[in-house]
């Protein structure tokens, strides 16, 4: 059976224009009513529901004539570029679609440029998130506000000075090959970026972000997210980590098929492929049933992409972070793992000249 899954999406830009706030800012939106469910934790990864992207964006949403068939988004916790070049997903990039965050104060720095590079690159496609409007002298803060409701309650100079610093941004873009343009006077996403001038630490804007990411990425990204949803697993490591009582750990995202309690699997190691069977798939328990720091997750039976787990299993001292893991239910698809692992080992070997 064929499904769409949650887009995977990275932020990125240059330290302190806001990725964590961001982060913290998506972590931590809750709509009003209960039945939108909320934000669903998973290991180095937040998922956002759409039926809460919908009710925050209330007729945003109209933005998107078509009917928005995604579950939701999935944000990789770890922000910044260097986590985002090493993680990788058959050749392509682990994300599906980023979010370039840039301090609408001070523009381009040499790691907004750098980031472009690595996603133009990639071929990653991306949206602007110019931050820190707060900042604009005058600027009325009204919290979790949409952009263009707020824009329209501040005064003349305060508008001008966004249009100002907004061209200048542009004119940069323009510079590195991109046209780009506020969100709302796109005309085709396809040709042009979209800027979406926002405050992370008040979430103004945060509602045409998520709106927008959801609407590109059923726009555009629909056939590249329809899974086999029974297949065999395939994921990337976040991270290796020992855990007090479980040994060594993978923190992995699933961005396809459907992991199983009982699956053997094929890790990426230093330069081996480790071949292991699963102990236990965790999940992090809510914050409010953590009694005891030695009980931080739950076990789970199985884990459908796109999702962070967490693997517990033997052997896993020497795997990787940035690795490919693979789930195999024979001896054959074993092997054919191995042998993807190995010839993927193999050739970042040679592209870096390092053994
Ligand atoms: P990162 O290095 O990109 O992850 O940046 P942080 O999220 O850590 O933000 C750096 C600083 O900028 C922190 O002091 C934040 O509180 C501040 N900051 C982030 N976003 C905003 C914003 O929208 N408005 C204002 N005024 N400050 C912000």
């Amino acid at each position: 059976m064929k499904k769409i899954r949650q887009p995977i999406i990275a932020v990125l830009g240059h330290v302190d224009h806001g990725k964590t706030t961001l982060l913290d800012r998506i972590r931590n939106t809750n709509v009003a009513s209960k039945e939108a469910g909320g934000i669903t934790q998973h290991i180095g990864a937040t998922e956002v529901p759409i039926d809460t992207i919908k009710q925050l964006a209330g007729p945003l949403i109209q933005l998107w004539k078509g009917e928005i068939r995604l579950p939701g988004l999935l944000f990789i916790d770890t922000p910044g570029h260097e986590a985002f070049t090493s993680l990788r997903a058959r050749g392509g990039s682990l994300a599906d679609l980023a979010v370039l965050i840039v301090d609408i104060n001070e523009g381009f720095q040499p790691q907004t440029i750098e980031s472009i590079e690595i996603l133009r690159r990639n071929r990653t496609p991306f949206i602007v998130a110019a931050n820190k409007i707060d900042r604009i002298k005058g600027w009325k803060v009204e919290e979790d506000e949409p952009f263009l409701v707020n824009i329209k309650k501040q005064d003349q100079r305060a508008q001008q000075e966004l249009e100002t610093k907004l061209w200048e941004l542009i004119g940069k873009f323009y510079e590195m090959g991109f046209q780009a343009n506020r969100f709302d006077r796109v005309q085709d996403f396809t040709r042009e970026l979209a800027i979406v001038p926002i405050s992370a630490k008040y979430g103004i804007g945060v509602p045409e972000l998520l709106v927008l990411i959801a609407g590109l990425s059923q726009k555009y990204l629909e056939e590249k997210l329809k899974i086999e949803v029974e297949g065999p697993a395939r994921g990337t490591i976040l991270e290796v980590r020992e855990e007090l009582g479980l040994g060594t750990t993978i923190d992995v995202i699933i961005y396809d098929g459907t992991l199983h309690k009982d699956d053997t699997i094929v890790v990426g190691g230093k330069d081996k492929a480790i071949v292991t069977k699963i102990r236990a798939l965790l999940k992090p328990k809510p914050l409010d049933e953590i009694r005891d720091p030695r009980f931080r997750f739950d076990q789970v039976d199985e884990v459908a992409a796109a999702a962070g787990i967490k693997i517990a299993a033997p052997g896993l001292e020497e795997a990787l972070a940035g690795s490919p893991v693979i789930a195999a239910r024979s001896e054959e698809e074993v092997e054919k793992a191995r042998q993807e692992i190995l010839s993927q080992i193999q050739s970042v070997v040679i592209s870096t000249g390092k053994v």
